[in-house]
């Protein structure tokens, strides 16, 4: 046929729309035979056949469509396609020169109807295939035509095209394309509940609405389907998984390079006033301020800064008492006004007793050119401690405790043996009788290494790891996964070799996710620039070391799971005990083996609570009765509401504590009458010298009243003072290891702070 012939054919051919419908037809759906297209098209095969086998010769004879002989289907030629698609553009000319067919965009538009979006969205997005992506849209755009859509919205075609992608087993796909978020309903319910749950503020409204949307794209887009399901099932538990994507838990500050002026505290220098390197103490305190409150948000859990007094003690030359303390005091107000104890990231400080061996020799920075050595600064490193242990014991104007930082006090054998710092431990147990905020490292035992640092999250770094600066500075927790001990012991029916396999299962899982998340992280740093902070130089290395910082791994329920396998108590029974270390000791002996191409410590403790969530699971799994279900241990190796004498508490903590080098704590929650000073003082002594505890504190419960503005020691429902037993009452206690106020208690630390056994020593 000649060119000016085909081209009347195929005029002739698109003159009727039942031919249109065809080539559209075929065009969304590839090849049909005769009777499916008549079928789709809803014409009768009996009394419309031959009328349609006349529009199919059309068709056929304009080169349209040609007729597959052995499969007797019908497909488009190469000129089909076009002319297909040529019909599809006219459509939505005429329907935008219509008007209707309007949508919504999310970027607040209205815009007409654009099939080309959708492919163009399908193939951005999802990485469809072109051909596909045309078909899909295709189909969308066919049956948004048919309801009587008056609101037709960006989202809307994006649910539409959604189940187009589920019905022809795309869901793959269908995961990148989808909207995460909440619906209408959830959203209403954060807002009305919100006040309810923790400290009320719009502030937190809004976390929670963006919580659930980048918790939902760790799960949907970032972790493999296998971790995601762990997860959800309640096999594990990822702490902060909301922030999972976004920053690391916690972080040990060097304070030197600040300190130096060789980076901004920001690490822009864009957001904050940049100063240039202290002279003065006061100086000083002001840099390590503006640090900590604009690194608060490069974090989910805590800060911490190494070796408070030391680094510090440089600029206290010349400096009287009275003026340390008004700047320390001054320091403190500041930075207990950014980090309040209510919602956000907490601070820690590790603080020493004398020079440590290793940092004798290395040059001091401080206000002068040449500071000397930190070896000349023993005696200003005691008194800047003393004094900040003084400090941190004055109450508020309002009789209230700071609660930051926390002070991880050091014991090294040196200063154990001297006399030298007598008056800072003397100030230290009368801070943890005052207000509890003082942990004991045991520095004395071999493998507490060289230097140990803790963060308020309880997380532990230690100089093992190939040095004390690579090993302990500038290097933080990645993030915690916890694993569900009474699962795997359900899991294995008591049959060992299961328990350990199903062990090992879940901490390849845990390595697997851990070293995603270390990924993520170089890319939000590297990449995404959204932690400028850490990639900040200093001698060629970024400030934070990612390849030197750990990845958690910690369990919950360890008597639980014990005691099910075994059917004994753990405090109880030698097998139930021996299987508890196999447990513990094959984590530690994993995370051995994970390093030196990963860092990965164990841990006995969770960066947030989740064994309610986990218990729960369990229950819905039909593994446990809901009536008789109560949480899982966490944050120890037995259970905290039953008694079981301190001692018995005191030699299990011996066993596990040195099998999890990533965290633990040994809480001794004492009751009222408190011990004196020289109680606590003893107590400490005999434990740093004669068991294998290596961090210990001492918690007291305390009531504010607001009425009177004062403080009465244990919980009381009426002030002793002034007789108030109104609601404006608050309480004090570790609740996870961390001082809360009873305003910022969430259910679970409630119910850790009300039922947990209290002692007498
Ligand atoms: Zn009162």
């Amino acid at each position: 046929m000649s060119s000016k012939n085909l081209l009347e054919s195929i005029l002739s051919a698109l003159s009727n729309e039942v031919r249109a419908e065809v080539l559209k037809l075929i065009s969304r759906e590839g090849p049909l035979s005769f009777t499916e297209i008549m079928e789709k098209l809803n014409m009768n095969p009996k009394t419309d056949a031959g009328k349609f086998g006349y529009h199919l010769r059309m068709l056929t004879d304009a080169e349209l469509i040609v007729a597959d002989e052995s499969s007797g289907k019908y497909y488009l030629t190469l000129f089909g396609v076009d002319v297909a698609n040529f019909i599809y553009g006219v459509e939505d000319a005429l329907r935008r020169k219509k008007g209707d067919m309007l949508v919504r965009t999310s970027s607040l538009t209205i815009e007409p109807f654009d099939r080309k979006k959708i492919v163009d969205a399908l193939m951005r997005e999802a990485n469809v295939p072109r051909k596909l992506a045309e078909s899909i849209s295709k189909e969308a755009e066919d049956r948004l035509k048919k309801p009587q859509v008056r609101y037709l919205t960006a989202a809307l075609i994006r649910e539409f095209v959604n189940a187009i992608l589920l019905e022809k087993g795309l869901e793959e796909y269908r995961h990148s394309l989808t909207r995460l978020g909440q619906p209408v309903y959830d959203v209403t319910t954060t807002i009305k509940s919100s006040a309810f749950k923790d400290y009320p503020s719009p502030e937190r409204v809004h976390a929670r609405a963006g919580d659930a949307v980048l918790e939902e794209y760790m799960l949907l887009k970032v972790l493999p389907r296998t971790i995601a399901d762990a997860h959800l099932s309640g096999a594990i538990h990822i702490n902060n998984a909301n922030y999972w994507v976004l920053r690391p838990a916690d972080l040990q500050h060097d304070l030197r390079p600040i300190l130096e002026g060789k980076i901004p505290a920001d690490g822009t220098g864009l957001s904050e006033p940049v100063h240039f390197a202290p002279k003065t103490f006061t100086g000083a305190l002001y840099t390590v301020n503006s640090l900590l409150s604009s690194s608060s948000s490069l974090v989910s859990n805590s800060q911490s800064v190494g070796f408070f007094n030391i680094f510090l003690a440089p600029y206290l030359k010349n400096l009287k008492d009275a003026e340390i303390r008004l700047g320390l005091r001054e320091f403190l107000y500041a930075l207990n006004a950014k980090f309040n104890g209510i919602a956000g990231s907490t601070i820690a400080f590790n603080v020493e007793l004398e020079i440590p061996q290793f940092l004798e020799k290395v040059k001091a920075v401080g206000p002068d050119k040449d500071s000397g050595l930190y070896a000349d600064y023993h005696e200003q490193a005691l008194k800047l401690l003393e004094i900040l242990l003084e400090v941190l014991e004055e109450p508020d104007g309002a009789s209230k405790p700071l609660l930051n930082p926390a002070i991880f006090v050091k014991m090294r054998k040196k200063a154990l043996l001297t006399n030298d710092a007598r008056e800072c431990l003397v100030q230290a147990y009368e801070l943890s009788k005052k207000w509890g905020t003082v942990y004991f490292i045991n520095n004395t035992l071999p493998w507490q290494q060289e230097n140990v640092f803790y963060n308020s999250t309880l997380s532990r770094v230690d100089s093992g790891w190939k040095d004390w600066e690579s090993g302990t500075m500038r290097v933080g927790s990645l993030d915690n996964i916890t694993i569900n001990l009474p699962r795997i012991s359900y899991e294995s029916k008591g049959d060992d070799d299961k328990l350990m396999e199903h062990l090992r299962e879940m901490l390849d899982l845990c390595k697997e996710a851990l070293s995603i998340k270390r990924q993520i992280l170089e890319d939000r740093i590297q990449s995404d620039n959204l932690l400028p902070l850490y990639k900040e130089t200093i001698d060629g290395n970024p400030y934070f070391r990612l390849k030197d910082s750990p990845g958690i791994v910690s369990y919950v329920g360890l008597p639980e799971a014990v005691k099910y396998h075994t059917g004994s108590d753990l405090e109880d029974s030698e097998d139930a005990l021996k299987l508890a270390i196999k447990i513990v000791s094959l984590m530690d002996e994993y995370a051995t083996q994970c390093q030196p191409s990963q860092r990965i410590l164990s841990s006995s403790i969770t960066f947030e609570p989740a064994a309610s969530r986990l218990t729960n699971l369990d229950v819905a799994a039909g593994y446990l009765k809901a009536k008789t279900a109560t949480p899982y241990t966490e944050h120890s190796n037995l259970p905290l509401t039953t008694a079981v004498p301190l001692k018995t508490r005191l030699k299990m903590e011996e066993i596990f504590q040195q099998l999890t080098k990533g965290g633990h704590l040994f809480d001794i929650r004492l009751d009222e009458p408190f011990p004196t000073e020289d109680v606590l003082a003893n107590y400490t002594k005999r434990m740093i010298e004669t068991t294998g505890i290596g961090l210990l504190t001492f918690t007291r419960d305390y009531t504010y009243c607001f009425q009177c503005k004062s403080i009465a020691y244990g919980f009381r429902n009426k002030c002793p003072r002034c007789g108030y037993d109104g609601n404006r009452s608050v309480y004090y206690t570790k609740a996870f290891g961390r001082y809360k106020s009873s305003r910022a208690w969430s259910s679970e630390e409630r119910d850790f702070a009300i039922n947990n056994q209290r002692f007498t020593i």
